[in-house]
């Protein structure tokens, strides 16, 4: 087999999973992160059957297992009455997939277990602290630009896999537009050790719809293990960092989730800006767009970075292919044609959906979405189809059908 040289850029989830998805096919890979270690800010964790599949072809299945939580259920709530409006089962899914739950283990202990075996693979370079600042390509070659250490240094290699994330470098340097658009609201991320079971009959996934000011709520293990608990909440379009980050504010907020008075010890919190955007060119020549560095959007219902370690699994299948001369170097038009569509319509519109249903201010049409949920729940085929859709098993199987 030829030594075609895959440089993966960025060491997050999905730039870990690309670099071990190429190296386990036989492949020399180089993975250049700009950081010295890995972000561990919370941020993903829901984790989907298929990529659960993937995972367990990638060998890291018990690992991360072993790191999470298993949610098998999730739960919508009508916030300001308490109730439960429609329970979903994964159990309902037995038969499609050999995992009929979600595993919620955070990001950063996927990308750091992904780097742990690169690091005892032959031919894998890992440089952490290595920042890229441009590229340039030609028909034959990517050469590479990056900073850290011992000053800038240039990497040649065949293919390049860009996933440095939704501020991606190299989306910029090859001047591929992130259309879309930002949120005037921001998210905050609550994380405490409050253990919202104690006042709720909440399970792990819980999204409370609310017109003033919806909230999900799940439980993840921490790096003890110990277990904690994030609050997702959107932030007034006028309020000031400053303000959603203040004690008064936080506790505020959990206060509407029935934390009591006094209680809810938090550990973290993280505001951010929330974009719904895809770039308009998933490819470039040599150099592939992968995970954030390709879209982003808001986290409701856990799908952006399932499919970004979708892209990054078909990425390395279909280089591997073309690679050991089993496939015309056309092949690689596919990912661009099975991918950008699939995002757009499993990940753009379904999250933006989930948003709309949380927030709906409309009496009437809120009566009709809860109304619409319990009946999915309640009725089995609906329930086994509606799951389908929002734990991407059917975004998966669309995928294997587009040549
Ligand atoms: C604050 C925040 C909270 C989030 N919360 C959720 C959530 O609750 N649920 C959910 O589903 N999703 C959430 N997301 C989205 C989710 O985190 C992303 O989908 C996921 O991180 C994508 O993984 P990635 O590997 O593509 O990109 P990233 O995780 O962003 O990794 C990119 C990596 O590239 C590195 N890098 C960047 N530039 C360069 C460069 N020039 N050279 C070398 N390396 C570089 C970065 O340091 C980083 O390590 C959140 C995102 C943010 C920002």
């Amino acid at each position: 087999m030829s030594r075609e040289r895959i440089l993966v850029v960025g060491a997050g989830p999905v730039g870990a999973v690309a670099a071990l998805a190429c190296a386990q096919r036989g492949h020399p890979v180089t993975l250049l992160e700009a950081e010295r270690k890995v972000d561990d800010s919370p941020r993903a964790s829901t984790t989907q059957p298929p990529t659960l599949e993937i995972l367990a072809e990638l060998g890291l299945i018990d690992d991360y297992v072993a790191q999470g939580l298993v949610a098998r259920h999730f739960q919508f709530w009508d916030r300001p009455t308490k109730r439960l409006v429609a329970e979903f089962d994964f159990e309902r899914l037995r038969g499609e997939t050999p995992f009929p739950y979600v595993v919620q283990t955070e990001q950063h202990k996927l990308a750091n277990m992904a780097i742990a075996r690169l690091r005892r693979m032959p031919d894998v370079d890992v440089h952490l602290g290595a920042r890229v600042t441009g590229l340039s390509q030609d028909a034959d070659r990517v050469v590479v630009r990056a900073e850290g250490g011992s000053g800038t240094r240039e990497l040649t290699a065949d293919y390049v896999i860009a996933a440095d994330g939704g501020r991606s470098t190299i989306r910029k340097e090859l001047g591929i537009e992130f259309e879309g658009y930002t949120w005037p609201e921001r998210f905050l991320v609550i994380t405490t050790m409050f253990d919202f079971q104690s006042v709720l009959p909440c399970c792990l996934r819980n999204y409370m719809a609310d017109p003033g000011e919806w909230t999900n709520l799940f439980k993840v293990a921490g790096d003890d293990g110990r277990g904690r608990w994030r609050a997702v909440f959107p932030t007034r379009e006028d309020e000031a960092d400053v303000e959603a980050l203040s004690d008064d504010a936080v506790h505020a907020r959990l206060a509407r989730v029935h934390v009591p008075d006094g209680e809810g010890d938090v550990v973290h919190l993280n505001l951010y800006h929330v974009h719904q955007r895809v770039a308009k060119q998933f490819r470039k020549g040599r150099v592939f767009l992968c995970g954030d560095a390709a879209h982003v959007n808001n986290p409701i219902g856990g799908l952006g970075l399932n499919c970004g370690i979708h892209e990054a699994w078909d990425l390395a299948g279909l280089l591997d292919q073309v690679i050991r001369r089993q496939a015309d170097e056309a092949l690689l038009d596919r990912y661009e044609r099975r991918r950008r569509p699939l995002n757009i319509e499993y990940v753009q519109e379904q999250t933006v959906a989930n948003k709309r249903r949380l927030e709906e201010r409309d009496p009437a049409r809120r009566v009709e979405r809860f109304r619409e949920l319990a009946e999915t729940a309640e009725d089995p085929a609906r329930h086994r189809a509606f799951l389908l859709r929002a734990s991407l098993i059917e975004s998966a199987r669309r995928a294997a059908a587009v040549d």
